[in-house]
């Protein structure tokens, strides 16, 4: 389960996210849309304390993320506490960020191996199991480079469930790749929805939002404009800034 309260951010003097509160049931599919610059990539950020809040408050299954509360101050958690918090919540960004001198293989393993100790035959059978799962089970010797964009990104994904964790950011995962390689990376987070993973992906693939969304929220200028089921905000959004958006990406 995922809460944010008043969630603001500023770069200098640009407030980039203006208090903005969204929750995501334990199972549930949350499908964030807006246009460029309206901070869907920051409001991803601040879920897994990649970007520091400056006001309001991240909590992931009901515990804090990137502080601790002491009476009524909030003290920033020290660095190895915020990393042991990200393996819980796994992210896939728009441009794979596999290490690229680690096999397929290494790539899954090495957070397991190294955040959480697990031993390195007990590592590598799950990443086995995940490489199946994503459709890659004969890759797993390859290098990156070896890869389609779209296999590099269900190797990334695969990575991100090597951790066990309990919530999935997505940021455009398909926005880097050819056309006809989105759909293979879809239908593996398809699988993940349906196997009752509770995901939060920015997309702009409507269709996959329509089919897979349990909530589509819409933000502009750094706060939620819109928020319901797809069938809500897809076709009867009832905000004008919400209709000129998806005019213009449907
Ligand atoms: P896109 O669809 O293009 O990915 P977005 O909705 O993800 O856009 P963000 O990347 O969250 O938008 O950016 C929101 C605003 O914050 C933009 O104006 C961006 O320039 C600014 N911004 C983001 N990160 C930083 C940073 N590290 N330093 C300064 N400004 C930033
Ligand atoms: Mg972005």
């Amino acid at each position: 389960k995922v809460a944010l309260r008043g969630v603001r951010k500023s770069f200098g003097d640009v407030e980039v996210l203006r208090g903005v509160d969204l929750d995501v049931a334990p199972g549930e599919v949350t499908v964030v849309l807006g246009p460029s610059g309206s901070g869907k990539s920051t409001l991803l950020r601040t879920i897994n304390h990649l970007e520091k809040v400056d006001g309001g408050s991240v909590s992931v299954d009901g515990v804090l993320v990137g502080y601790r509360r002491s009476g009524n101050k909030l003290y920033e958690l020290r660095e190895r506490e915020i990393l042991r918090q990200r393996t819980r919540i796994g992210f896939v960004f728009q441009n794979f960020h596999l290490f690229p001198h680690l096999t397929v293989l290494e790539n899954i393993t090495e957070a397991p191996v190294s955040a959480l100790r697990r031993p390195r035959p007990a590592a590598e059978e799950a990443a086995r199991r995940l490489l199946a799962r994503v459709g890659l089970a004969d890759r797993a010797e390859a290098y990156p480079r070896q890869l389609s964009g779209g296999q590099q990104q269900r190797v990334a994904i695969a990575r991100a469930l090597a951790l066990e964790p309990g919530l999935l950011l997505f940021d455009e995962p398909t926005s880097a790749l050819d056309p006809e390689l989105v759909g293979e990376v879809l239908d593996v987070i398809r699988d993940l929805a349906a196997a009752g993973t509770t995901m939060i992906v920015v997309t702009h693939e409507i269709g996959f939002a329509r089919e897979v969304a349990d909530t589509v929220v819409f933000m502009d200028e750094g706060r939620i404009v819109e928020r319901g089921t797809p069938a809500e905000v897809l076709d009867r959004p009832a905000h004008e800034r919400t209709r000129a958006f998806l005019s213009k990406v449907l």
